[in-house]
């Protein structure tokens, strides 16, 4: 069965469903289609029992309750699960849950330009919908960043695991993820913690003294080390750190270094990066015409400290989709009627043109009182 969309949205995060929301917002009678391969807000529901860094104020999307919800607050996964859930019924978003994109072919006709290959995860079958723009909003926990040394031990793992307890656990990475994995094991675990740099991510002011707490009340079963790697993994649970020091016993190794925009899909479509991350245009286009990133996938790659920069809800980007919006509609225009598109810019000009007139008279104006010797 073909199916034509204006849009197709891949993906049903937060950013996602803002993005739907808004896009029809725009255009009430565009067709558009969000997939995701699992449930929707399908990342939040890994970890549902964690607090979050960011504040409501910084998660809310537009919906009729927020004025009822305390700025302030800081919710758990599963609260802002609810609160998501709140917003898609709201405004009547429909999402096809299950439904994995496979695969994006560019096509050559005048209808459209992509045929997508979506994959019925519980029917275990494939069909093709067509749309001449995609919204990749897939996220990017999926593309974890890994180690170049061997870390195929099965004491080794780059997920994060909330729920050991009496281990002896070692952590590499200074980042968020880290962050929490060390507010919520500390208390029940013993942890070495490796870190590349000299220090760990700057943690929000509303998560600071909780953190702080933490590690003053439990300090006897944290150890940091600083400035370090490991440099090898031992069959028999031991590693050996770039400041010589072997940490043996080890029951769990978790690695959490970050996540880039390199996922299975985009590379297949190839996509062109920048580093890890995506090469977007100032509208977020990739290299693909008519295909644009959009939520924590638009993440760009930060040349200082050589990874890519966190990208996260943001009240789902809002200036970041104007543009995106704008574009889809310009393409949309220039390819029916391309001779009565106006440019804005075209709009600035004729603004600009008035005050350019009165500089040139002015000179004009200079110029023959000096030719006529009078003095101006
Ligand atoms: C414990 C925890 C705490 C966090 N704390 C914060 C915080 O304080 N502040 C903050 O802003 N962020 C926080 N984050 C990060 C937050 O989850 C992301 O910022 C947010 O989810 C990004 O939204 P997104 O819509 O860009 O992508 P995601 O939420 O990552 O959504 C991507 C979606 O795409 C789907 N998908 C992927 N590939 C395909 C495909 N091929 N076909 C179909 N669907 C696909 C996935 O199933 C997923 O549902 C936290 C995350 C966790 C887990």
């Amino acid at each position: 069965m073909e199916k034509y969309y204006e849009i197709v949205i891949v993906g049903a995060g937060p950013n996602a469903i803002n993005a739907y929301y808004k896009l029809k917002e725009f255009n009430k009678s565009a067709k558009i289609v969000i997939f995701d391969k699992g449930n929707s807000l399908n990342n939040l529901r890994n970890l549902p029992e964690v607090r979050w860094h960011s504040t409501m104020k910084e998660l809310k999307l537009e919906s009729s309750i927020n004025a009822q919800i305390d700025d302030s607050y800081i919710p758990m996964s599963s609260e802002l699960i609810r609160y998501y859930e709140e917003f898609i019924k709201e405004h009547q978003i429909m999402i096809n849950e299950f439904q994995e994109v496979k695969n994006i072919i560019a096509q050559n006709k005048e209808n459209y330009n992509y045929k997508i290959e979506v994959k019925d995860i519980k029917k275990q079958s494939n069909h093709f919908v067509f749309s001449k723009n995609i919204l990749i909003c897939t996220g990017i926990y999926e593309n974890k960043r890994k180690l170049d040394i061997n870390t195929a031990f099965d004491f080794c793992s780059y997920e994060s695991n909330l729920s050991h307890r009496n281990k002896n656990l070692v952590l590499v990475g200074g980042g968020g993820s880290a962050i929490d994995f060390i507010l919520n094991l500390l208390p029940h675990n013993k942890i070495t913690w490796i870190i590349k740099r000299d220090t760990w991510k700057n943690i929000r002011p509303n998560l600071e003294k909780t953190f702080k707490k933490t590690l003053e009340e439990f300090s006897s079963n944290l150890k940091v080390e600083f400035n370090t790697e490991i440099k090898q993994i031992n069959n028999d649970r031991s590693i050996i750190l770039s400041n010589k020091k072997r940490i043996l016993n080890i029951d769990k190794i978790h690695i959490l270094i970050g996540h880039n925009s390199k996922s299975e899909l985009l590379k297949k479509i190839e996509a062109e990066f920048n580093n890890e991350c995506l090469n977007l245009d100032k509208n977020f286009q990739t290299s693909l015409k008519g295909i644009y990133a959009f939520g924590s996938i638009m993440s760009k790659w930060d040349l200082e400290n050589n990874k890519p920069l966190d990208f996260f809800v943001e009240n789902g980007h809002p200036q970041e989709l104007k543009k995106i919006i704008r574009d889809i509609n310009k393409q949309k225009i220039l390819d029916f009627m391309p001779n009565a598109y106006i440019n804005p810019k075209v709009d600035l000009q004729k603004k600009l043109k008035p005050s350019l007139k009165i500089r040139i008279s002015t000179k004009a104006k200079h110029f023959i009182k000096k030719l006529l010797g009078l003095k101006s």
